[in-house]
């Protein structure tokens, strides 16, 4: 396994595939899908390409980019961002001089945290991120936007919670019945609501089964369709059970994700996820309002507690 600059850290990870899954409607699904390897798409109209998100390192957003000009000689012209999470965002400013859409909030957070790349939490050795500029969605809107390409039409609408952050959005094709859903879907992984809520990630469960979605992009892992929505739900009510216990009787998230017993969802990747989760949802247990401030970083020290004092695993 080789690991210099310019090539891929893991040789051993599969590489990203494009996959077509509705006419003109393209998944770029990166594997593992595990911290910050997220999955891309992008849709080719005659008035140009429109992609949804950009990946979290230099070198594997101009993969992305270099794959949709494999396809298509139409212009990059719009990208649309999932949420403000670094792993959807950090290669925006490769798309310029596309227009770079997402929520209010999203725009907020980008701008207040900066390019975050959570120094000595992820990776040994840390993931070569490349040469980042922060470029916030420059079109923003709270509610609900539709975005055009030749006859392609996409709905972006905000889906509220706060579920996975407080600015998740989806890019839904109504025609093709495609749905685009940044992290509010996790397919394989450990979901992770430490920044939104867990009661608001169940609401957006909900909204999720509304769209009558024929196939889902999750924000990783593979392509999938509402059936993923069961086993998401499944989860985080089980994190709201093991919340409520720990709540009642004063356990603290760590203490409490160590006497768990994961069960099935102990297949999931980036299992530690359960301490992040557990801190957002024994605050909500307490009263806490949902998407409100709490501490991030006791959280995220209780993880790389949680996983023997290791930086995370990351592949990014
Ligand atoms: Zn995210």
């Amino acid at each position: 396994m080789s690991s210099h600059h310019g090539h891929d850290h893991h040789d051993d990870l599969d590489p990203p595939r494009v996959e077509e899954v509705a006419d003109k409607v393209f998944a770029y699904v990166q594997p593992d899908g595990t911290w910050w390897i997220n999955n891309t798409g992008f849709i080719i109209g005659d008035e140009g390409v429109v992609a949804i998100d950009t990946c979290a390192t230099e070198r594997r957003t101009r993969r992305f980019l270099d794959n949709v000009t494999a396809i298509t000689s139409e212009p990059l012209r719009v990208v649309v961002n999932t949420h403000h999470h670094g792993d959807h965002t950090h290669g925006n400013y490769l798309t310029h001089p596309a227009a770079i859409i997402g929520h209010d909030r999203c725009r907020e957070e980008m701008i207040a945290g900066g390019i975050h790349t959570y120094e000595g939490i992820f990776g040994d050795p840390t993931p070569d991120w490349g040469d980042l500029e922060l470029a916030p969605p420059m079109l923003t809107f709270s509610d609900h936007m539709h975005v055009h390409t030749g006859e392609m039409g996409i709905e972006l609408h905000y889906i509220g919670g706060p579920a996975h952050t407080t600015n998740d959005i989806v890019a839904w094709l109504p025609e093709q019945r495609a749905l685009f859903s940044g992290d509010l879907v996790f397919n394989g992984g450990t979901p992770f609501v430490l920044m939104g809520s867990v009661s608001g990630a169940l609401t957006a469960i909900e909204r999720l089964r509304t769209f009558d979605a024929e196939v889902i992009v999750p924000g990783h892992g593979p392509v999938c369709d509402l059936g993923v929505l069961d086993r998401l739900a499944d989860y985080y009510r089980f994190v709201q059970e093991v919340a409520a216990d720990a709540h009642r009787s004063g356990v603290a998230p760590l203490d409490a994700a160590r006497e768990t017993d994961l069960g099935d969802f102990a297949e999931l990747t980036d299992a530690e996820r359960i301490v992040g989760n557990l801190h957002r949802a024994i605050f909500e247990a307490g009263g806490g309002e949902p998407g409100a401030r709490i501490d991030l970083a006791a959280a995220i020290g209780d993880m790389i507690t949680f996983n023997g004092g290791r930086p995370l695993r990351c592949l990014a």
